[in-house]
């Protein structure tokens, strides 16, 4: 039986991994310190002989015992809000945390696949973005600690590849939703959502010209698990080329959700891309990969997701603070 550890398995993309790592019939070990994760999204594996949990800071030296194959490196705060709060804590997973993950793949002689992400093509110059364009990113700004440190671990990926043969595999994610997102985690889909369950207007930031392109997470799951199968070891886009505007998207959400709440302008947080679309054309040439659910369909899941939870979780107080360690 393989064996994969998934860093932030107690996370929305981490959960889903744990999911379909199992369903394909491996041991699963999950890593989580539940500072932004959920140990709900992952409790129903609990059962299973096959799944272990490690509730610890990937950020810290970590042990596991026995043959690893595969090491998914999925912990990271992924919110710009999560992000401005915590920003030690995100340069520190992206950067002690990945070089722990490359340290036990040597010992193990397992693979490593990392989460990179959209962000590191910054407020792209180029559009769409294609996996050869370096980014236009602040270094100093807001996004900065995020931006930098996935940046920092493609790097030191890349380093481990080519200077100790590591396998190695990225994937540079783009904005992604589904089941399982936080209400309360500020993302534009959980917070127009929650606030047409509440009954109060959609914040829109900024005039809602910006653009993203929204990737129904099964689609970004299936696009990772061939990555990692594959013989690639350089950056792959995944992502949903369909691309909307914000406040197209805000019109979507209130047809969707029957909301009698309106659009109202908030002001644009500091560098906020002003467009974002993957060019998936290695995706789609290397792992034969492109999304399959559309945007309708995906949506009318997620709304049904969020429309299942208890009602308290519609008001809950913004943050796992507790978790957090100055
Ligand atoms: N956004 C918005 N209203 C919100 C939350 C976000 O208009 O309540 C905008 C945000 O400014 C950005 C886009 O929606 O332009 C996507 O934001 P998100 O935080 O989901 O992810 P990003 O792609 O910026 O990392």
């Amino acid at each position: 039986m393989k064996r994969v550890l998934i860093t932030g398995g107690a996370g929305f993309l981490g959960s889903h991994l744990c999911d379909r790592f199992i369903k394909e019939g491996y041991h699963v070990i999950a890593m989580d310190n539940l500072i932004t994760g959920d140990i709900r999204n992952i409790e129903h594996l609990f059962h299973l002989p096959t799944f272990e949990f490690y509730h610890h800071d990937v950020s810290k030296f970590i042990h596991v015992s026995g043959d690893l194959d595969y090491i998914l490196h999925f912990a990271s705060p992924a919110s710009p809000i999560d992000y401005l709060k915590i920003p030690i804590q995100t340069l520190k997973v992206g950067s002690l945390g990945i070089h722990n993950c490359l340290g036990l793949a040597r010992v193990k002689n397992a693979r490593v696949l990392i989460a990179s992400t959209s962000e590191v093509y910054g407020d792209p110059a180029v559009h769409p973005q294609n996996e050869d364009y370096w980014g236009n990113v602040n270094p100093v700004g807001p996004r900065g600690v995020y931006d930098e440190a996935k940046r920092f671990q493609e790097a030191i990926t890349m380093a481990y590849h080519t200077y100790h043969g590591l396998e190695t595999r990225i994937v540079r994610i783009f904005n992604t939703y589904g089941p399982r997102m936080r209400l309360n985690d500020g993302r534009v889909l959980p917070a127009f959502i929650g606030q047409a369950l509440r009954g109060e207007d959609l914040t829109v930031f900024g005039d809602g010209s910006q653009t993203r392109s929204f990737c129904y997470v099964d689609d970004l799951v299936e696009g990772i698990y061939r990555l990692l199968l594959s013989d690639y070891a350089y950056p792959v886009n995944i992502g949903n080329p369909g691309e909307i505007t914000i406040r197209e998207f805000g019109e979507e959400i209130i047809k969707l959700t029957g909301t009698k709440q309106k659009l109202i302008v908030k002001p644009l947080p500091t560098d906020d891309p002003k467009q974002r679309r993957p060019d998936i054309t290695r995706a789609q040439q290397i792992l034969g990969w492109e999304p399959k659910v559309s945007r309708a369909e995906g949506l009318r899941i997620t709304y049904d997701y969020f429309r299942s939870l208890p009602e308290e979780e519609l008001y809950k107080a913004a943050y796992h603070r507790e978790f957090v360690k100055k």
